[in-house]
């Protein structure tokens, strides 16, 4: 069979070389970079060094398909440390503190780790039907905790502010928390990166696959015509048997105008995040022995994370680098290494209901749909999808 991929993250990208060891396999993407949410930088300090600001982390519990896939691509990952701190008007901890025995001494200490194990207590319930918000009000937490806890470590992991992050039903969210290991206090999973940035498991995805073409800087013109696809760009036409597509779902209605009215896709929202990439060391908790690998700061109206970077992927230097996302102050302009922007799935309600009538419509017309938006947002998410669409195409792979 002959079939287009139309957008080359972790879904487009696993789509592609998975279709591509039976069958002619193209690769559009409308950036001039492949690899989407995967994103690293070479950068010169004492050397060349490779940082990621995109998809940085996975563990060995959540990401089965993800790590079969880095194996069977060769792919040299190795651990990394997930500490977190919270920064507040009010408030400073890191998870760092919970290692050394003297914090037990400290009565405010303990009350805060009292509070979290009432929480990861209370969040093992199954429920459905109201929000996250909703049920953290029904639940009487303190509502210091609850901001200086559990809304910051949720909007850290889905890059989303905490306004937002209540929103979430709760269902999925106390499910994530649950499968992900973070309502215990030990025997977390452990997580890992890919050594020399996350992009080298696209350059093996590129030297191992059989993709046939890998179309860049364009979006395709994507027409139905009989029982072919037509995929039309500045440099040529080409008929497909299927078309899988691995945009963002909000991508979908303008790229398929030509065939149907797919305009409910937009009703899935996004937040789109300023990401910056820099050595600007007052981004990071005061206290530098509260420095962590992900470090949330809430203060006056600025709401953001930053990573560290030396630390999550294991960077040997004298310069500190980090990511911040969110909405911050101004950088010093000297220390910005490279501005970015990117969209985030926002998983509340109208979205789910969007999953769903998509589901609906996999397959119809050879037509198939595949992201990260299908699950939770994460790699894994990304990867299963984009799995499930090619054995809908062929079983036999
Ligand atoms: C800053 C950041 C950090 C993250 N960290 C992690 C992490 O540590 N671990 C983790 O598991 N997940 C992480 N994620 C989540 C990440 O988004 C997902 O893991 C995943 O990479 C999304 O993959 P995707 O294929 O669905 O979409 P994307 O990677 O966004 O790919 C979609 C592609 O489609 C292309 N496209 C759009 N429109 C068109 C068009 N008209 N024609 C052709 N191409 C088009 C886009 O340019 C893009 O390349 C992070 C995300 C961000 C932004």
């Amino acid at each position: 069979m002959k079939i287009a991929v139309v957008g080359s993250g972790i879904s487009g990208l696993g789509a592609s070389y998975y279709l591509g060891k039976r069958h002619h396999v193209d690769l559009y993407e409308s950036d001039t970079r492949i690899g989407g949410h995967t994103h690293t930088h070479k950068i010169q300090l004492e050397e060349e060094i490779n940082v990621d600001s995109g998809f940085i982390v996975f563990n060995d519990l959540n990401y089965p398909n993800l790590i079969q896939f880095f194996n069977e691509l060769g792919v040299d990952t190795a651990d990394t440390d997930m500490s977190f701190s919270v920064s507040s008007k009010n408030n400073s901890w890191s998870s760092n503190e919970f290692k050394k025995l003297s914090t037990f001494l400290k009565p405010a200490k303990l009350i805060f780790l009292k509070n979290i194990i009432k929480f990861n207590h209370a969040a093992k319930q199954n429920i459905a039907g109201i929000s996250f918000r909703e049920w953290l009000e029904n639940k009487n937490l303190k509502k210091e905790f609850v901001n200086d806890y559990v809304l910051p470590m949720a909007a850290a992991i889905w890059s989303t502010p905490m306004d937002k992050i209540g929103e979430y039903p709760v269902e999925s969210m106390l499910a994530f928390l649950k499968n992900h290991g973070l309502l215990k206090l030990i025997k977390r999973p452990q997580w890992h990166f890919v050594k020399n940035g996350s992009a080298s498991y696209i350059d093996a995805i590129i030297e191992t696959s059989n993709i046939n073409n890998v179309f860049t800087g364009e979006s395709p013109i994507i027409n139905k015509s009989n029982q072919q696809w037509r995929l039309k760009t500045s440099n040529h036409e080409l008929d497909y048997d299927q078309v899988v597509i691995a945009t963002h779902i909000n991508d979908v209605p303008k790229l398929l105008a030509n065939y149907k009215d797919f305009s409910f896709m937009s009703d899935f929202s996004y937040n789109t995040n300023k990401t910056i990439l820099h050595t600007d060391e007052s981004f990071m908790p005061v206290r530098k022995k509260l420095w962590s690998s992900w470090n949330s700061f809430k203060y006056d109206d600025y709401e953001y994370v930053t990573y560290w970077m030396n630390n999550l992927q294991n960077i040997k230097s004298k310069t500190n680098l980090f990511v911040t996302i969110g909405n911050f102050p101004q950088i010093q302009t000297q220390k910005i290494i490279k501005v970015m922007q990117y969209e985030h799935p926002l998983f509340d309600f109208t979205s789910q209901e969007v999953k769903d009538k998509v589901s609906e419509l996999q397959g119809l017309d050879n037509l198939y749909f595949t992201g990260a938006y299908q699950g939770y947002g994460f790699h894994e998410d990304g990867l299963t999808s984009a799995l499930n669409v090619v054995r809908m195409i062929d079983h036999a792979i």
